[in-house]
C-alpha cells in the first residue's frame, strides 16, 4: 500500500461499452465481474477506473492519484464472504480497510473500534447472562432471569415516571385483522415488514408492527370530549417486523421488539405543551440513565405530504416554540419529516461517542381522520383530534444493548439484575451469608449468595466477569464484628461496614439513582 501511495500514479476513470467490458473481464477469467456488468441495467453507465497497470469495474468516486491517501490507513481484517451472500455459491477472499485524514483520526477510529468490540452487548449477554438468540426463534430474544430483571427494572422505572405525568397505560392485542391494517394504510405501506397468520375460518390477522391503530380503536371506543384532551395512552407494546436476516444484529436490530409507546390526542392549540412536556420527561429519562448528551434533531414539512401548509405551519411552529421555551438546542433536517406531520428526533451520545437515535416525537394530521376518530369540540361540534406519536427509549431490547455497550457492561447499582453477591471466605460464614442477605432483601436489594467451597479470589474474579457491581465478602472477622467487606466492581479497595451501615449506604446510592 505505502508503495502505491508513493507511486502517486493517476486514477482515471473510463467509460466503456458494455458487451467490451464483458468480454474484458471474461477474457480475463474475472467471471464475477462480468457477471455483475451483465447485471447493471441497460440505462445506467459502466465505469472503470485505472491505476497504472491496474484496471477495474468501480462507480467511483475515486481519488485523483493514489499520494492522495495519505498515510492514515490500514487494513482492518481478511475475511471469507460467499458470492452474491448466498452460501451455495464459492467462496471469496474480501479484504477490509480504512483511511483516514490524518494519523491522529485513524488512531481515534481504531480505538473506537476496540472499545465497541470490548464493549459488544452480544459479548455481555452471555458473559452477564442476560439473553441469548438461536436459530429457531431469528430476531428474538430469550430473557433469561438477570436479563429479564433488568428489561423489568427498565419497565417499573418509566411506568412511573409516565404514569406521573399524565400517561395512562392500555394494552392492544398483537393479532389483528387484515382488515385494520387495509384501514390504517400499514397494509399498503408496511405489508412487507408484516407476519400474518391465516385462522380455519380464513380470515388474515396480522402481527402488529406497530401500536397506533390500536390506541385508536380506544379512543373511538367511547363518545370523547374536547374535555379529556390531551389523552395521553401509554403501553408497552410487543411488535414484530421481519426485518431480513442480514439486518438483524444482536438485539441492536431484531424482529420482536417492545415500544415504550405512546399516543397523545390532543387539539392543535395543545401541540406546544404536549411538546415541551415530551422534552422534559424524555431529557430527565436520559439523565437519570447516565446520558447528559442529547442531540435534537427538527424535522419538517417534505414534498409529498398530507394536509394544508396551513396545518403545517402551525404544527411546526407549535414543535419549534416548545423547544424555544425549554432553551433546547437542536438542528434542522429540511424535508426530513415523515408525510404525515413534523418531528423531532432524541440521539444519544453513548461513552465512546457513537449516537443512537432513541426518542421520536411525530405529529401526525393523517392517521385519527383515517380511522375515523373525533371528538365532540366546545362548539358541539366533531373535530378530528391530532396524534401525537412518541417513544422514550424506542424499543426496549434495543436500549439495553445500548446501555450495555455505554456502560460496558458496569449498569448503575439501581439497574443492576443482581446488586450484591454476597462470597463467603470460609464455611464457618455460611449462616451470617444467608443472615445478610435476608437483611438486603428485605432493605429491597437483588442479592445472591456465594457459599461456594472455592478461594475468594475465584469468586471475586468470576463474579467481576459477570459485572456484579458490589460483593461483599464474609471471612471469620466479618462473622464476629457482624460487618462486611464491601468490594465495588474494578476496585481493588476494600471497606470495612457494620451491616446496617453497608445496607442503608447502598440503599441510598440506589434511590439516588447516582453513577458510581
Ligand atoms: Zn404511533
Amino acid at each position: 500500500m505505502r508503495e502505491i501511495v508513493a507511486r502517486d500514479e493517476a486514477v482515471t476513470r473510463e467509460l466503456w461499452d458494455r458487451d467490451e467490458a464483458v468480454k474484458f473481464f471474461g477474457e480475463q477469467g474475472e467471471k464475477y465481474k462480468a457477471e455483475i456488468i451483465a447485471s447493471i441495467p441497460a440505462d445506467e453507465e459502466i465505469s472503470l477506473y485505472r491505476q497504472g497497470e491496474f484496471i477495474d469495474l468501480c462507480r467511483g468516486p475515486h481519488l485523483p492519484s493514489t499520494a492522495r491517501l495519505g498515510q492514515a490507513f490500514k487494513l482492518t481484517k481478511l475475511a471469507g464472504a460467499y458470492w452474491r451472500g448466498d452460501s451455495r455459491n464459492e467462496m471469496l477472499q474480501r479484504i477490509y480497510g480504512t483511511a483516514w485524514a490524518s494519523e491522529k483520526e485513524l488512531k481515534a477510529y481504531l480505538h473506537r473500534l476496540e472499545e465497541a468490540d470490548r464493549r459488544d452487548h452480544r459479548k455481555l449477554g452471555r458473559t452477564m447472562d442476560l439473553f441469548h438468540f438461536q436459530d429457531e426463534a431469528v430476531g428474538s430474544a430469550f430473557w433469561h432471569p438477570k436479563g429479564w430483571t433488568l428489561f423489568q427494572s427498565l419497565i417499573d422505572y418509566l411506568r412511573a415516571r409516565q404514569l406521573a405525568s399524565g400517561y395512562r397505560e392500555v394494552n392492544t392485542p398483537e393479532l389483528m385483522d387484515r382488515s385494520l391494517w387495509e384501514a390504517s394504510g400499514h397494509w399498503e405501506t408496511f405489508g412487507e415488514l408484516m407476519f400474518t397468520s391465516q385462522t380455519a375460518d380464513e380470515r388474515t390477522l396480522a402481527v402488529k408492527p406497530m401500536n397506533c391503530p390500536g390506541h385508536v380503536q380506544i379512543f373511538k371506543n367511547d363518545l370523547r370530549s374536547y374535555r379529556e384532551l390531551p389523552l395521553r395512552l401509554a403501553e408497552f407494546g410487543k411488535v414484530h417486523r421481519y426485518e431480513p436476516s442480514g439486518a438483524l444484529h444482536g438485539l441492536m436490530r431484531v424482529r420482536a421488539f417492545t415500544q415504550d409507546d405512546a399516543h397523545i390526542f390532543c387539539t392543535t392549540d395543545q401541540i406546544t405543551s404536549e411538546t415541551g412536556a415530551v422534552c422534559d420527561l424524555l431529557l430527565g429519562i436520559y439523565r437519570d440513565l447516565g446520558f447528559d448528551d442529547v442531540l435534537i434533531k427538527f424535522a419538517d414539512r417534505p414534498e409529498r405530504r398530507v394536509g394544508s401548509d396551513e396545518v403545517w405551519d402551525r404544527a411546526e411552529t407549535a414543535l419549534k416554540d416548545a423547544m424555544d421555551e425549554l432553551g433546547l438546542e437542536y438542528t434542522h433536517n429540511p424535508g426530513e419529516g415523515a408525510f404525515y406531520g413534523p418531528k423531532i428526533e432524541f440521539h444519544l451520545r453513548d461513552a465512546i461517542g457513537r449516537e443512537w437515535q432513541c426518542g421520536t416525537l411525530q405529529v401526525d394530521f393523517n392517521l385519527p381522520g383515517r380511522l375515523g376518530a373525533t371528538y365532540v369540540g366546545a362548539d358541539g361540534d366533531k373535530h378530528t383530534p391530532v396524534l401525537l406519536h412518541r417513544a422514550i427509549f424506542g424499543s426496549l431490547e434495543r436500549f439495553i444493548g445500548i446501555l450495555l455497550e455505554h456502560f460496558a457492561g458496569k449498569l448503575p447499582l439501581w439497574l443492576a439484575p443482581v446488586q450484591a453477591v454476597v462470597a463467603t471466605i470460609t464455611s464457618d460464614a455460611d449462616d451470617y451469608a444467608l443472615e445478610v442477605i435476608d437483611t438486603l432483601e428485605k432493605a429491597g436489594l437483588r442479592a445472591e449468595a456465594d457459599t461456594r467451597n472455592e478461594k475468594i479470589n475465584l469468586k471475586v474474579r468470576e463474579h467481576a466477569l459477570a459485572k456484579a457491581p458490589v460483593l461483599l465478602a464474609l471471612g471469620k472477622r466479618e462473622v464476629e464484628q457482624r460487618t462486611v467487606s464491601i468490594r465495588r466492581l474494578g476496585e481493588k479497595a476494600q471497606q470495612v461496614l457494620s451491616l446496617e451501615d453497608a445496607v442503608a449506604a447502598l440503599d441510598t446510592e440506589i434511590r439516588s439513582r447516582t453513577k458510581a
